[in-house]
């Protein structure tokens, strides 16, 4: 086989299948960019909120408000993390529990780590739309 129609096969080849299997590739290392970047804001809050409590503790002037509000922010990170791994779990056909965070295969109905029963809500989480849907609140919102 000469190189010239070597080269054909595999453009052939590129442009059908590895084509489609790229955009996962790109989808799922994208959402794993972003979830590293969540955890490095997660490990910065933490830190943060060590510092503020040591502070606090030792000056003797406790700002409970202060600390609540780190609370919220990391719980908040948390949550988007659990998100963004859904996301990579259901695009690499797995069922994220939204119990335990435990992965499932696509077919189960329950957690097999848990034994809770796994919604349809984290079943669908396939792209950025769903993920702000969620994020807006739990009303049937619609893209017009
Ligand atoms: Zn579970």
């Amino acid at each position: 086989m000469g190189m010239f129609e070597e080269f054909v096969v595999k453009a052939k080849n590129a442009a059908g299948v590895v084509g489609e299997k790229a955009g996962y590739f790109v989808d799922v290392s994208k959402i794993n960019i972003n979830i590293a970047e969540e955890n490095n804001e997660l490990k910065k809050k933490y830190q943060e909120l060590g510092k503020l409590v040591y502070d606090s503790e030792k000056s003797g002037t406790s700002d409970a408000i202060k600390v609540e509000n780190y609370i919220k922010q990391i719980d908040d990170i948390n949550e988007k993390i659990c998100k963004l791994k859904s996301e990579v779990a259901s695009l690499k056909k797995k069922l994220v529990c939204c119990s335990c965070g435990n992965q499932n295969d696509s077919d189960s109905k329950y957690c097999c780590k848990c034994g809770k029963e796994l919604a349809v809500k984290c079943e669908v989480i396939s792209n950025s739309n769903s993920l702000e849907n969620q994020e807006q609140g739990d009303t049937n919102n619609k893209i017009n």
